[in-house]
């Protein structure tokens, strides 16, 4: 189905969308897809113009595959983040900001909604809303430059999230990420804060990196996690047991299992079954869990059914190209543009960041806490280079990709460092071409010829 600009759902799914189940929340709520089916076509599009906007270049657009309802729903979550968290946080519900590669089991089970930079951004630029995508994306730029001003011109786009929260663009309780190996910012950008105007709390979960000969580094990380969920059940006013703590486990493990039956359904399938919007949007639901798991769980589930019905019908994904190019995404938090890639001739068969954290469930017996622990410790994203390299290369040969890219951003000094050796390795263990790309486009969707160039030729290469 041709898109429009601006891009709308056709009233013509209508009748088969609201048939589908709503979604449940965590809070015991539920909605209808009928109530999801308004919010798409009517409050949305109102309020949030920059999202419909249907131009190649706005890399958050939604899937044009309109038949994958799951897909809709998706959008429903990430639009809708804002007023969930608002209202929660008017109930009293601290919200923290975390980095991303790590899980969210501990801060949910203390009664938070941990938020990491890239949806404390998100959330920032709907706090205006009726803005196109220009204005969203100045609006964006403008707290990045404040941040750049206020905080460190040497960081990478993290530093607008940072400047959201001191500037009070958004609520954030406790600032309170683990520090792993792979975010070379973190850790400074959250010391800085002790020297603002706000004085948010915080609280570092310190990591040992190079890990493996160091037998205390899962009780280390342990006593810190009890300190973490400690102070946000101080916020939170929850008991915190282990009764409690292994129910979240339990729940985000689920989430965890069925994305990974989703991408084993979908690596296997004769034709991808979706497009890699799709894909990557449904299942790094169980990576983000975008404020409510039990709704991100509820939506994973779903999304199974559906996928397993176009596999078994042979249903290619709408976008997907005839005899594409599959590319395997290494690299810290940005990405090449699919609706891009797809034009070329390419679709995206997964990347190493989020599914580092899918792939390791926690233990659901014994020590929660320790449990954790160690399952953060296994993150294979986590580990030394040449280990992560040769996990990478693993799973570059599961799901059949034709090449590598590794992208990073600038001021991403750990990222940018090891580019060229994971490349190298995966290009030796997995045999297939890699390439690694720096990008400086910091949160634009416009002047972006330089990144999507060298995709575009690296795609022509495969
Ligand atoms: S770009 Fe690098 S330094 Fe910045 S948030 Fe991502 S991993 Fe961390």
């Amino acid at each position: 189905m041709a898109i429009t600009s601006p891009f709308s759902y056709p009233e013509e799914i209508k009748d088969k969308f609201i048939a589908t189940p709503g979604l449940k929340f965590k809070d015991g709520s539920t909605v209808s897809s009928a109530e999801i089916w308004e919010f798409m076509t009517k409050e949305a599009p109102r309020r949030f113009p920059y999202a419909f906007d249907a131009g190649a270049n706005n890399m958050g657009r939604f899937s044009d595959d309109v038949h994958f309802l799951s897909g809709i729903k998706r959008g429903y979550l990430t639009l809708t983040l804002k007023d969930r968290v608002m209202k929660q946080h008017a109930a009293g519900t601290p919200t923290v900001l975390v980095q991303g590669g790590q899980a969210m089991d501990a801060y949910y089970a203390a009664g938070g909604i941990p938020v990491r930079p890239g949806l404390v951004m998100q959330w920032a630029r709907n706090m205006e809303e009726g803005l196109s995508l220009r204005q969203s994306e100045t609006l964006g730029l403008n707290i990045l430059e404040s941040g750049r001003r206020k905080i460190s011109i040497d960081a990478c786009n993290q530093i607008a999230a940072h400047a959201a929260i001191d500037n009070k663009v958004v609520p954030i309780d406790l600032i309170a990420p683990f520090l792993c190996l792979r975010c070379s910012d973190m850790s400074f950008l959250v010391e800085t804060h002790r020297n603002r105007v706000h004085d948010i709390p915080r609280y570092l979960v310190d990591y040992p990196v190079d890990h493996e000969n160091k037998p205390w580094a899962a009780e280390y990380i342990a006593v810190e996690l009890r300190e973490l969920i400690d102070k946000i059940a101080a916020l939170s006013g929850r008991k915190i047991t282990d009764e409690v703590l292994f129910d979240e486990i339990k729940l985000e493990n689920r989430g965890r299992r069925i994305a990974t039956e989703i991408a084993d359904l979908w690596w296997g399938a004769e034709n991808p079954p979706t497009n890699s919007t799709d894909f990557f949007g449904i299942a790094f639901l169980a990576n983000d869990f975008v404020g409510d798991p039990v709704a991100a769980v509820d939506l994973l589930e779903q999304s199974k059914k559906e996928i397993e019905e176009r596999i078994q019908n042979n249903v290619k994904g709408f976008g997907v190209p005839d005899h594409a190019k599959r590319l395997f995404i290494c690299g810290s938090c940005v990405g090449p543009n699919a609706h891009h890639a797809q034009t070329a001739g390419a679709i995206f068969v997964g990347r190493d960041d989020s599914w580092s954290c899918i792939s390791v469930p926690v233990q659901e017996e014994g020590d929660p806490y320790l449990n954790i622990a160690k399952s953060m410790l296994a993150y294979p994203y986590e580990q030394r280079t040449e280990k992560r390299a040769e996990w990478t290369a693993d799973m570059v040969k599961r799901s059949r990709a034709d090449g590598v890219i590794f992208m990073y951003q600038w001021g991403c000094n750990y990222q940018s460092g090891v580019a060229r050796m994971i490349s190298d390795i995966v290009k030796e263990r997995a045999g297939v071409v890699t390439t690694f790309v720096e990008v400086g486009e910091l949160g634009r969707s416009e002047a972006t010829e330089q990144s999507t160039n060298r995709v575009e030729a690296f795609i022509e290469m495969v």
